[in-house]
């Protein structure tokens, strides 16, 4: 056997005695591509292939090199609320909660990484607030910050084994698709999973095709939360015994959890004593001032009266609430993010050569319309189309170079911004 290997080990080398020998690999002969490197059992590899291999490894290399930089700085809470704050308006105490979470989380994934012993527990997130009020948009921000790949999932859409639906682990495979089958990547992904409320057991969006308690379902994600190594069918739908699996290891995805949670508030104010808040103030807001002031008193005791069971709360350490936007952070909305509505507006005038601006009373009765459509900052999108539909039907026949300004008149149709006139070469 010996001498077998030594023979092996002495038979790699250049061949430049085999005249009619040929790559492995590209099949070309030693006449066309030079000396060929031998490898045991006629295995033999050209220079060309050697370089091909080299710059292949060197590539896988550099892509495993680039997705571990995320661990080489780890950004402070502050400058994670610094980046929240360019895209999300107001929820201070959620952006503060988060950037802690995930500074902390990053840093567990540090340790581990230098094989330190003291291991830092999870901290799943749980998210709650009204719908519109940024729990997504906080969730895709803080993803796109820390260059992870994020995936969006639906708890409504899932069931336990035996009903109409999907398994939990569908929700991994978002998150594979999301780091392109990078599958050390997706082990370190964030995973947003909206809707958790509708699976409480009190819920009054009970599907016939569910298990009624949701229960179910509650118990099938306290494995994945937690960590452990799913399996997860490629092709995504219901696990079946001949499939093959795609094994994801769930210890390190950070899992932030959202719901509206929609009658919450009152378990709260049950709970702090049938205490009538906002008793002597004044009747205008009065029911959004009550949510706003009632959601950040939520604690776990709640969630679990409003229907998730224990151990799954037990598993979302971090329970932060959001509270309903105003008038005046719905018109901060409209204007103040990276990519606020007003910008885009501003943008596609600008493709026209042309200026737009809109006055704050225009800003204020387009809040204002939002708040009354009782969708968050949801609302302002459809608000604005709507004023906004006939002047963009207009704006490709209008002169271009000028300047429009949009105030609460036009918004409230009393005035028409431009001079609408038809197009003089369909006048008869
Ligand atoms: P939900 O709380 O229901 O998950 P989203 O985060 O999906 O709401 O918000 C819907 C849209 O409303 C977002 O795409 C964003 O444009 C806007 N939006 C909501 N809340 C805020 C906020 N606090 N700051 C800026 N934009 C917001």
């Amino acid at each position: 056997m010996a001498d077998g290997k030594e023979e092996g080990r002495e038979r790699r080398g250049t061949s430049t005695s085999k005249k009619n020998a040929f790559c492995s690999f590209c099949r070309k002969s030693y006449r066309d591509v030079g000396p060929l490197v031998e490898g045991p059992g006629d295995v033999y590899i050209c220079g060309e292939c050697i370089d091909l291999c080299q710059s292949i490894l060197e590539q896988e290399q550099r892509r495993r090199g680039s997705s571990k930089e995320l661990f080489k700085e780890i950004l402070t809470p502050r400058e994670i609320v610094a980046t929240l704050d360019e895209y999300v308006i107001g929820q201070a105490y959620a952006k503060k909660v988060l950037a802690v979470a995930v500074h902390n989380h990053y840093k567990r994934l540090h340790l581990d990484w230098e094989g330190s012993d003291v291991e830092i527990e999870k901290s799943n997130i749980l998210l709650l607030g009204p719908t519109g009020s940024g729990k997504t948009l906080l969730a895709r921000t803080l993803a796109r910050m820390l260059n992870v790949p994020f995936a969006i999932g639906d708890a409504t859409t899932l069931t336990e084994a035996g009903y109409v639906g999907e398994d939990v682990e569908n929700l991994l495979l978002k998150l594979l698709h999301a780091a392109d089958f990078d599958l050390e990547a997706a082990q370190r992904g964030v995973l947003y999973i909206d809707e958790i409320d509708k699976i409480g057991k009190t819920s009054q969006n009970v599907s016939i095709t569910r298990d009624v308690s949701g229960e179910g379902v509650q118990q099938s994600l306290l494995k994945m939360l937690e960590g452990t190594v799913a399996n997860v069918p490629p092709q995504g739908g219901r696990k079946h015994p001949e499939q093959q699996y795609i094994q994801i290891d769930t210890t390190n995805i950070l899992f932030i959890c959202g719901g509206t949670f929609v009658g919450i508030d009152d378990i709260i104010r049950k709970r702090l004593g049938n205490r009538t808040i906002g008793f002597g103030q004044e009747c205008g807001y009065k029911e959004e001032s009550d949510a706003a002031e009632l959601l950040p008193k939520v604690t776990t005791d709640d969630v679990l009266e409003f229907g998730l069971i224990p151990e799954l709360v037990g598993r979302l350490p971090i329970c932060c609430s959001l509270t309903p936007l105003n008038t005046s952070a719905l018109m901060r909305v409209l204007t103040e993010p990276k990519n606020s509505l007003v910008r885009q507006y501003e943008s596609l005038f600008q493709m026209a050569n042309s200026e737009l601006a809109f006055t704050d009373d225009a800003l204020q009765t387009i809040a204002k319309r939002a708040l009354s459509k009782s969708t968050g900052a949801r609302a302002l999108r459809s608000v604005i189309e709507e004023v906004m539909m006939d002047i963009m039907f207009e704006l490709p026949d209008q002169d271009q170079g000028s300047k429009y300004v949009v105030n609460a008149d036009v918004v409230e149709g009393r005035k028409q911004l431009f001079n609408m006139s038809p197009p003089k070469t369909k006048s008869a």
